[in-house]
């Protein structure tokens, strides 16, 4: 292990630490204790790589280090965990960030372009009902309406926000000076370890159309009520569930579909079912299957309805997005040139760089997560992996900041 893995897997443990709680659960939400101390910590270990050090008003936190120019090339990701969640998604991101941009002002000074290592708040939802706050506020993409959203224990955001020693200023729109954003994520997927590949260039990042489809029939005895009087909800959202799954397996190299949660109400084995509800998740990096997917269950729904009433309540409808090619071409260059073992990859899960690269050129680097676990205590990534992350975004960064 070479000293930029050592300082990184070492760091990875310290700020494991914060993260875990009185209660013994390992859980970084946002605006708390173990922010705060995440926090603390990251400023100090970005001190030390001679960056500036500061906080927006939502909280995202940035280790700066000021360029012959004042455009700015950001690296990082987000320093939140899901409940129970591991020690690598999102924080080897911005700890991968301070030690490429800390070392590559060691070795080659002063940089053409500002450098800003991120540390974004609240990527995972995991206090609040919305997720990406961090990077939609730099879009300029956060409403002031959103402060009142509450947590599960009834406390406003802007109130946890404030409590936290943030919005002391008023909210500020896009960053304007952005000129790229660079994030390294652990894969989340077994496929880089599968195919044996250090690092995934990320080519594009899943749109996802999601919701609930409710079924209403009528509750009666399941000994009494004839088979042609009944109004059965159950059968027909079983139909429902098998159609949609036969259309995605029609296209299973481009899309995944899951229904991953059915309630029978009231539940009971010698009742006829009042509401059956089903949950569906629908990802493609194809915009055009996204748009299908949509049809398909507005289809669905038109063809099954009619005894039974069927409503669709579809909370989110995010398109897929392509990450910048030019970024990409200068990836697969650096790939080639310093004999990395890649591929190319599309991520399965949402990150702040989907929404970023709304507003902004992003690109996006995967290293192998062990047996593709994340979201989970287990979480893991191989030092010689990160060793291959870091060196690859530090020639990256090397491209896209110190070079005029
Ligand atoms: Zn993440």
């Amino acid at each position: 292990m070479d000293k930029h893995a050592k300082w990184i897997t070492e760091a990875v443990e310290s700020v494991a630490e914060t993260a875990l709680r009185e209660d013994g659960e390992y859980w970084r939400s946002t605006y708390t204790r173990e922010d705060d101390r995440a926090v603390a910590l990251l400023k100090e270990l970005m001190k030390a790589k001679g960056m500036e050090v500061c906080s927006d008003a939502v909280g995202n936190l940035f280790g700066r280090i000021p360029g012959r120019s004042q455009e700015v090339i950001m690296a990082g990701s987000h320093r939140d965990t899901v409940r129970r969640g591991g020690k690598y998604d999102g924080m080897l991101g911005v700890l991968t960030a301070i030690e490429a941009a800390g070392s590559l002002q060691e070795e080659a000074g002063i940089p053409e372009k500002t450098v800003e290592v991120v540390a974004f708040c609240e990527e995972e939802s995991s206090r609040f009902p919305t997720s990406y706050l961090g990077s939609r506020y730099l879009c300029g993409e956060f409403s002031e309406i959103e402060l009142a959203d509450r947590d599960a224990e009834g406390i406003p955001l802007g109130e946890a926000m404030k409590q936290a020693g943030y919005l002391k200023e008023s909210l500020a729109g896009k960053r304007m000076d952005l000129e790229r954003f660079v994030e390294l994520h652990i894969e989340q997927g077994g496929i880089l370890e599968q195919k044996q590949k250090q690092i995934g260039i990320v080519t594009a990042i899943v749109g996802l159309f999601s919701g609930e489809v409710y079924f209403k029939g009528h509750q009666n005895h399941a000994g009494t009520t004839p088979m042609y009087m009944r109004k059965d909800p159950t059968p027909v959202a079983a139909e429902f569930i098998y159609r949609l799954n036969q259309w995605a397996m029609g296209h299973q190299y481009d899309l995944v579909c899951t229904v991953g949660k059915m309630n029978i109400k009231p539940g009971n084995a010698n009742v006829i079912a009042d509401e059956v509800m089903f949950t569906f998740d629908i990802r493609s990096s194809k915009a055009e299957l996204m748009q299908e997917a949509a049809e398909v269950v507005e289809q669905l729904k038109d063809e099954m309805e009619g005894l039974i009433e069927i409503s669709i309540v579809v909370p989110c409808n995010e398109p897929p997005v392509s990450l910048d090619e030019e970024g990409v071409a200068l990836m697969k260059q650096i790939a080639d040139n310093g004999n990395y073992n890649y591929m190319e990859i599309v991520s399965g899960a949402g990150h702040d760089s989907q929404v970023l690269a709304q507003s902004f050129p992003v690109n996006m680097i995967f290293v192998p997560s062990v047996q593709g676990i994340s979201h989970n205590e287990n979480e893991f990534t191989r030092a010689e992996d990160i060793e291959a992350g870091i060196h690859f975004l530090k020639d990256f960064l090397r491209e896209a900041a110190w070079k005029a």
